[in-house]
């Protein structure tokens, strides 16, 4: 059995990653922030998975978590950094406390959770560590500057540490989504996303189970010589 942990697995990118992981005949550890009842709600559904609360702005508290999550199960093989935060202001009116937040969230969150999991990982020479970063982090969004350089932040710290753990056994890659049809998306009117599809090549939103099936490879033997890469799963926008 392989045991994954996946962050902000209460989202709608989160819970299509929980279930797939599920259905590669993983057991999940699904990790929730403020949605308990939500996390609860999903391994009501499953028999391979169990709810954990897991901040990963509190860095020593997520640190504490994961030990415990080791403790349990022996072994964390994957770890799926996934939550995350948006945010859409126009760059001046970004304050101190929106930046923190997002790179607090959105790349704080991913060198933690990565910090905790390694050692064991490195010790016994095998871990599969998926972050998913965004297009935005790859061409950058107006409005969403501090959005952007967080995800840009994901996708350096991917490759770097990639060659950092290659050694160890250890694979480390990114999923970059376009625009996915989930909660994050809410913030957006009808008329806006669809002016948005206009410019996507496959002129839809993708959808959470077609992010999953990429993080399902990584997480996957076969890509056992896929490491440091950002694969790219938006419609053609990138
Ligand atoms: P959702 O808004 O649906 O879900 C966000 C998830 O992040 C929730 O499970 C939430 O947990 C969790 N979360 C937020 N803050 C924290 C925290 N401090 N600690 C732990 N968990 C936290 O988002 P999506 O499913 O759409 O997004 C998932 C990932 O995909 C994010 O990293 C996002 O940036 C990225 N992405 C999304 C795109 C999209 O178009 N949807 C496009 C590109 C990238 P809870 O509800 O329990 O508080």
């Amino acid at each position: 059995m392989r045991y994954a942990l996946v962050t902000g697995a209460t989202g709608g990118i989160g819970t299509a990653v929980v279930r797939r992981l599920c259905q590669d005949g993983c057991y999940v550890y699904v990790g929730y922030h403020h949605s308990q009842q939500k996390a609860l709600h999903i391994c009501a559904g499953l028999s391979c998975c169990q709810a954990v609360f897991l901040d990963v702005t509190d860095f020593s508290a997520a640190a504490k978590q994961m030990a415990e999550i080791e403790r349990d199960c022996g072994h964390l093989d994957i770890l799926v950094n996934n939550a995350g935060i948006a945010q859409q202001k126009l760059f001046t009116d970004i304050t101190d406390d929106d930046w923190s937040r997002m790179v607090q969230t959105n790349l704080g969150g991913v060198f933690a959770c990565c910090r905790a999991a390694l050692p064991g990982m490195i010790r016994r020479k095998y871990g599969r560590i998926v972050n998913i970063a965004s297009m935005w982090g790859q061409m950058g969004a107006s409005c969403e500057v501090h959005y952007s350089a967080a995800k840009a932040g994901v996708i350096g710290l991917t490759r770097a540490l990639a060659k950092e753990t290659a050694l160890s056994g250890i694979t480390v890659n990114c999923v970059s989504p376009g625009a996915i049809d989930t909660a994050m998306m809410h913030a957006f009117s009808q008329a806006d996303i669809a002016a948005f599809c206009e410019e996507i090549p496959m002129g839809r939103l993708g959808s959470p189970t077609e992010v999953a099936a990429a993080v399902s490879f990584f997480a996957s033997e076969e890509a056992s010589y896929i490491t440091g890469q950002v694969l790219g799963v938006n419609g053609g926008m990138v």
